[in-house]
């Protein structure tokens, strides 16, 4: 026939092979300096992320998010990627740099104070550095002209640098002036519609926060100067938490010292139970904003009767960086960072004996076993092998420790002596389990 198809070299991606890590090529220097620890860290994750090579401190409020940071901080976003979007968030990302004139017609420019980093163009334009976006995801919605009843909901997220001048930055990660949010914006034919969308962003937060092993609570907020009528924060109990909760003893009530009058004792829910205060970790925050915003941009969709109406929205916000640390926080002891499983930046870390030691022929069948771990399709890149052979393996173990990768395994004296005694057997490696503590012996 006439009709040819242009032959084309078949695209077969083929991804480079992945390298096994080495720690002494991890890039995680130390940056605790002798007398630091009194004076200006003030909390356990601050210290142990110095420590240990995950931040490098900047401005006041800001750090250098080193390697391991960022490989965290990539499992944490994947999550979240799935939870956002097995509700329907579609992700996208928007300007950092917003300008003033949007935050003029919502009235927030002047409500925002000093919190807010204001800049000016060459053309004498405000603008600031984004620290949440209602406004401009609700000025996007705004511009499309013939958005359907049909399309909605809606949900967009993103997951972005935020900037707040925070008066006092602290606790490292916990409170920077440059962190990372995600924040969801949803829009809804209805205020019924949008009270379900807002119970299942809430549910998404509460698998989130179970699936990575914390404990949390899901408390009443206060709606600050994001506004609306109804609000929870999530917060992971901590005596470092900077928020204020009270529990009722009796019933389900739960609520941030913000909303409900401070010093109250008797439950305003049940009326019989007494308030329990604790502390926690602001890790969340659900807001339902009705029109507020939609009003002011005049976000509508056309209606089932071709009539425009507006947009019910609702913002939700997780705090990603502040989730890292808040998990460290928690989970951790002053020796060492304990992670959720599903964060710690490498899974595994073998050991191969110390040069020079009696077991030293070991270092290859080390080597070939992390090579073997890695080719594991749950532990591809997850595998480092500790290749600092000059120092002993019990000064290795501790760093290990300290790091926290959730399993080390030692190959050393137990390995040699099985291979002496029992020609026949396969060698035995140490497995330690940092999560319990538990040490199990295995052959390959
Ligand atoms: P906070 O009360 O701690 O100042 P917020 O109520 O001002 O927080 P939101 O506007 O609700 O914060 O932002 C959503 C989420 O972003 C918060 O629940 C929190 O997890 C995170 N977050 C807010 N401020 C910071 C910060 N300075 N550093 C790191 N994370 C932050
Ligand atoms: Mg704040
Ligand atoms: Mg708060
Ligand atoms: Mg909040």
């Amino acid at each position: 026939s006439s009709c040819v198809h242009p032959r084309r070299a078949p695209y077969t991606p083929v991804p480079p092979p992945t390298p096994l890590p080495l720690v002494s090529r991890l890039f995680q220097p130390s940056n605790l300096r002798e007398g630091q620890e009194s004076t200006e860290l003030t909390c356990r994750s601050q210290r142990l992320m110095l420590q240990t090579g995950f931040l490098h401190p900047s401005n006041p409020g800001c750090f250098y998010y080193l390697p391991a940071t960022v490989r965290s901080m990539e499992k944490l976003v994947r999550l979240i990627d799935q939870e956002m979007q097995a509700i329907g968030g579609q992700k996208l990302d928007m300007p950092a740099l917003c300008a003033a004139d949007l935050w003029r017609r919502s009235g927030r420019w002047d409500l925002m104070g000093k919190e807010m980093f204001r800049l000016r163009d060459r053309h004498g334009i405000d603008y600031c550095l984004g620290p949440t976006h209602e406004e401009a995801v609700t000025e996007l919605l705004a511009s499309q002209a013939n958005l359907s009843y049909r399309q909605l909901p809606l949900l967009l997220y993103q997951v972005t640098r935020k900037f707040r001048d925070e008066q006092k930055p602290k606790f490292g990660l916990l409170r920077g002036r440059e962190f990372y949010m995600k924040d969801m914006y949803s829009f809804d034919v209805s205020e019924e519609a949008a009270h379900h969308t807002y119970q299942s962003v809430c549910q998404a937060y509460g698998r989130l926060f179970d699936r990575l092993g914390l404990r949390w609570v899901q408390v009443r907020a206060d709606t600050g100067n994001i506004g609306g009528t109804l609000s929870h924060e999530f917060q992971l109990p901590a005596d470092v938490g900077e928020d204020r909760l009270l529990t009722c003893g009796s019933c389900s009530f739960s609520a941030n010292v913000e909303l409900v009058e401070p010093g109250r004792a008797d439950c305003p829910q049940c009326q019989s139970g007494t308030l329990v205060e604790s502390k926690g970790i602001e890790v969340g925050h659900t807001f339902y904003l009705g029109t507020k915003y939609s009003q002011v941009f005049q976000a509508t969709f056309n209606t089932a009767q071709n009539k425009p109406a507006l947009a019910e929205m609702g913002c939700f916000g997780l705090g990603v960086t502040r989730i890292l640390a808040a998990a460290i926080e928690v989970l951790s002891s002053d020796d060492g960072i304990r992670w959720p499983g599903l964060l710690a930046p490498y899974q595994v870390c073998v050991l191969p004996p110390k040069k020079g030691s009696k077991t030293m022929e070991l270092v290859g069948l080390a080597e070939e076993l992390a090579l073997r771990l890695a080719s594991l399709s749950g532990l591809r890149g997850e595998v480092v092998l500790d290749d600092r052979t000059q120092m002993t393996i019990g000064k290795r173990l501790k760093d290990a420790s300290q790091l926290g990768y959730p399993y080390v395994v030692v190959v050393g004296q137990g390995a040699a002596v099985e291979q002496q005694q029992q020609q026949q057997q396969q060698p035995k490696f140490e497995v330690i389990c940092q999560q319990s503590g538990e040490t199990l012996f295995l052959s390959r």
